[in-house]
Parts: C-alpha cells; structure tokens; sequence
C-alpha cells in the first residue's frame, strides 16, 4: 500500500485517532538488521535465527553421586549380609577422562559429576559400600542408569534451542552459553539522539533564573528508552533556532537510529521543530485525539525516523509511552509492541475532553474485588510528579467526558507491580 502522509489524510486542524496514528508510524519503521553480538550484550535483545544446538546437553553421561562404577549385573544380589567385593580398576574425576574401563567383577571409584567410565552402567554411593583393602565392597544393588546423568537428557543435537524473534534473557543466555555459543545473531539496541528545544531552558544542575525552566523531558526520554531497552545519547538544550536545530540533527545522522525531540511542534510563531521541517514534507505534523499529548510530528530524515514531541512533560511521558515505544520494540525485532493492560474500577472522578482518548495517571493496585486505579492528580499535562506517582495511565476513550469512581476502565501498565 502506497504510504499516506498523516498530513493528507488528516489536515491540520483534524483530531487523528490515537491507533490511526500509532499504525502509520509503525508501517514506517523496520527492525534493525541482526548482527553478531556477543553474549554480554545480547542479553534483552531479539534472536534473529533459530540456535541449532550442534552437541548434545550434557554432552557425556556423568555420576549424580560419590560412589563406584559398576555394572548392574553384578551387583543384583548384594546385601549387607552377603557384600559383593570388586576390584578397584581405577578412578573417574571431574574435568578428566576416566583411567580405565569397568570389566565384570570390577569398580571405577567415581566423584560427582565425573563422566561413567565405559563397561559401567550404574553408580553405587560411597555409603552403600565398605572398603576392603583394594577392593570395595558393595552392600546394596543398584540398577541400569540409576545416580547417572545421562548424556542429551537437556537438548539432543539438532535440536532447535532458541527460536528466531525470541527476546535473550537470563535463561537463554545460559543455554546458549551451555551449548556452546558465544555470540547471538540479534537486533542491536536503537541508538536514539534526544533532543530538547526551547530558549527558556536550561541543565537542570544549571541554576534556573526566573521564568527559566529545567529541562526534565531528556531524563524522562532517557529512563524510558533505557526502560525500552534503547541506548539514549542526550544531545542537550537546543535553542528555538531552526538552523541550530537542524545542525544538531545533521550532526548526529550517523550515530543515530532515531531521533526524538520535545518541544516546538504546536503553532505558535516559534515553534522551531514546526518552522524547520513542515514544508519540506519530511515531517507531518499531526494532532493526535488524545489528552494530553495533543500535537505530535514524525518523519524519516535523512533515512532514520523523527518523533517530534510536544514540551509538556506529562505529555512527553504519555506520547513515548504511546508511540514511541512501540517503534522502539520494532526496532528491536520485537513481535509485542504493547505494555500489559488489566481492567480496573476507577477510586476517583476524571474528566476530560469528549473528542479525545484520555490518558489518566492512576496508581494501580489490588483490591478485594479486582483490580482498583487511584487518579494521582489533576489531568494538567505540565505535572510531571503526577507521572511519578502513578504505575498506570487508565484510557477514558473518546465520548466519555467524566468517568466515575466506581467505572471499569483499561489501564496500561508501565511499572511492574512489584515496585
Ligand atoms: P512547547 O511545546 O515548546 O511550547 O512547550 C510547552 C511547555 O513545555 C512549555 O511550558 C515549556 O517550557 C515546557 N517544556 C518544553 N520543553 C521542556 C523540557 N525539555 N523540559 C521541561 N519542560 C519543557
Ligand atoms: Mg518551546
């Protein structure tokens, strides 16, 4: 299908819906191509081939317990009364090949973990056993296979052991390890270049002068993309100046595989990100019905794409969370772009406009009768500590002016529970 500019679909003024918009920017991004990365790194990143296990997990058979080698047969009949005596042939240490081989009538003295030498096929504990002299003697049976590990009992040789378009955590990285690979063909981790716009900020360890403003949007962007599994390059402050602007993307093209912006992008006389790129076509500018979060921009420049977030910082946590991090999952390979949702009744009133999706921040928790969501605050999309205080952004879909207590509604989830 031809691709649409969110501009020609939807001019300026219209309100796009909120998965209207999010699916025209996900038909735009591609995963990034898979490379070899080593094991280290490739630890949350996605598989981009089936691992084929080339030898057989454990790789030889191996005692489970302290004890002797034997043969079954020659020890069906032993008893505490009646022992049956073997002579000691040799010894099976771990990390070695056994000295010697297990014959009728005798015993390889064998330590746990230690490979079955060949001619046994049992072990007898060292407690089921007395000494005598150089020879042992065995005080209870013991049948084919028991205390031995045996050889491919874990992953037979052939096997497939990780799937392509698995996501590599604690578990796989030790399989992979076990079975011998030291490298993983993944998609690496998006490098992303986040930039921050408007003549009134400053660092937030910068001292702020009066109507000066600290600029929070890159920490907000930076802990999310890290949260997202991404590798944030903050690019700073860039004032409202279109040429420092585009400058400062220019010089990052090639250590970026995306970039984001807060700042500039509603109407306003010196909205930079809108003056810089709207007529050149690379970017749309969009008003997405949602609350808060309302104008957005995303384009390809230069081959990589551009999120133009709006300054607001509630917003700027709320438009990541809705577009930006899903295209970042794209890019990583990953085939769920979306954070878990549950169904909870709301502990307080939220009203909001009757057009858009509204995003309330609600602090999430258990109750006797299913899941509750508490509002944090006021709907303001300039209060970030709102943010901060919720685990939960609970979705008032457009027609709903004032949802009550008591009402069910979906919430995302951003925050494990745990926390
Ligand atoms: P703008 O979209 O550029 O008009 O900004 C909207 C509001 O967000 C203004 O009050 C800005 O001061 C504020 N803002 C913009 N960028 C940031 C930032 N990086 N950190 C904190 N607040 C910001
Ligand atoms: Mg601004």
């Amino acid at each position: 299908m031809a691709q649409r500019h969110l501009h020609a679909h939807a001019p300026p003024g219209d309100l796009v819906p909120v998965d209207e918009a999010r699916e025209r920017i996900l038909s735009r991004i591609q995963p990034l191509a898979p490379i070899e990365l080593p094991l280290q790194e490739a630890h949350g990143c996605v598989l981009a081939e089936d691992v084929v296990a080339d030898v057989n997990l454990p790789e030889f058979s191996s005692s489970a317990m302290d004890g002797y080698a034997v043969r079954s047969t020659d020890v069906a009949a032993a008893s505490p009364e009646a022992p049956v005596e073997l002579r000691v042939a040799g010894r099976a240490r771990i990390g070695h090949r056994p000295e010697g081989t297990v014959g009728s009538g005798e015993a390889i003295r064998i330590d746990t973990g230690a490979p079955i030498p060949a001619g046994a096929d049992c072990i007898v504990p060292v407690e089921d056993t007395g000494t005598a002299g150089d020879a042992v003697r065995v005080l209870r049976p013991s049948e084919e296979g028991r205390h031995v590990r045996p050889a491919g009992e874990d992953v037979r040789a052939g096997q497939v052991i990780v799937p392509k378009g698995r996501r590599l955590s604690a578990a796989e990285l030790g399989l992979l390890a076990a079975a011998g690979h030291a490298h993983a063909l993944a998609h690496p981790r998006p490098r992303i270049v986040v930039i921050s716009t408007g003549d009134e900020l400053v660092e937030p360890w910068q001292p702020a002068g009066f109507g000066q403003v600290r600029d929070s949007n890159s920490f907000t962007i930076l802990g999310a993309l890290k949260e997202a599994g991404a590798v944030p390059y903050l690019a700073g402050i860039v004032r409202d100046d279109v040429d420092q602007l585009k400058e400062t993307m220019l010089g990052y093209v090639v250590r970026a595989d995306a970039f984001i912006s807060s700042g500039g992008v509603s109407v306003g006389e010196r909205d930079v990100v809108k003056r810089a790129f709207f007529r050149r076509g690379e970017v749309d500018f969009f008003r997405a019905a949602m609350q808060p979060g309302m104008p957005q921009a995303f384009g390809v420049i230069e081959g990589k794409p551009y999120f133009g977030l709006p300054g607001n910082p509630v917003s700027v946590f709320v438009s990541f969370e809705v577009f930006i991090r899903p295209a970042i999952l794209k890019l990583m390979g990953r085939q769920d772009l979306y954070r878990p949702e549950v169904t909870a009744a709301l502990a307080g009133e939220v009203s909001g406009p009757r057009e858009k999706l509204q995003f309330a921040r609600v602090r999430v928790r258990r109750g006797p009768d299913g899941w509750v969501a508490e509002p944090t605050g006021s709907a303001h999309s300039n209060l970030i500590s709102t943010v901060a205080r919720a685990n939960g952004l609970a979705m008032i879909p457009p027609g709903v002016e004032t949802a009550h207590p008591g009402e069910r509604y979906r919430v995302m989830l951003f925050r494990s529970l745990e926390e």
